[in-house]
């Protein structure tokens, strides 16, 4: 995949090839915890999680502010690298990609999230990205518009 076809200000800030292969893909996930180190206290092995697309620590300025995507102890010193996360090679760090049969998840009581008991997985397989993606678009606005229906159509003024 090459930057710069379509966008030119990607390609001067990521670079024209910042996915060069090959590489391990897939950003986000649910997962089957397989083990855990003396560090995790709140996972189990057996736990359904959903794993989240970005790498964050949960600690740092940009995590206590809830901009885990941006988090500043998980910066790729790879060129073009602006944030670390899985599934988009080198330039996201070297955390491989979610599309594996098993993958290390650093600060794992930050960054899992269990998937509750009688939710499908299934159903939450975009909780680490797309839906949240969704949820940050869309809820702040509603919540300013209280007199929104359930249909998304604004009945008030
Ligand atoms: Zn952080």
């Amino acid at each position: 995949m090459r930057s710069g076809a379509i966008d030119t200000v990607d390609a001067d800030i990521i670079g024209k090839e910042p996915f060069a292969g090959p590489f391990g893909i897939g950003h986000e996930a649910i997962a089957q915890v397989t083990a855990v180190d003396e560090a995790v206290t709140d996972m189990r092995v057996g736990d359904i999680v959903v794993v989240p697309w970005a790498v964050s620590c949960g600690t740092c300025y940009e995590c206590k502010l809830g901009l885990t995507a941006k988090c500043s102890t998980f910066v790729p010193t790879s060129p073009g690298g602006t944030l670390s996360c899985f599934g988009f090679g080198p330039m996201s760090g070297a955390w491989g990609g979610v599309v594996s049969d098993a993958l290390r998840i650093p600060f794992a009581d930050h960054m899992l999230v269990k998937v509750p008991d009688g939710v499908d997985p299934l159903r939450v397989a975009s909780a680490g990205d797309n839906l949240t993606d969704a949820w940050r678009g869309v809820a702040p606005t509603l919540a300013q518009r209280p007199s929104t229906g359930s249909t998304g159509h604004a009945t008030g003024p």
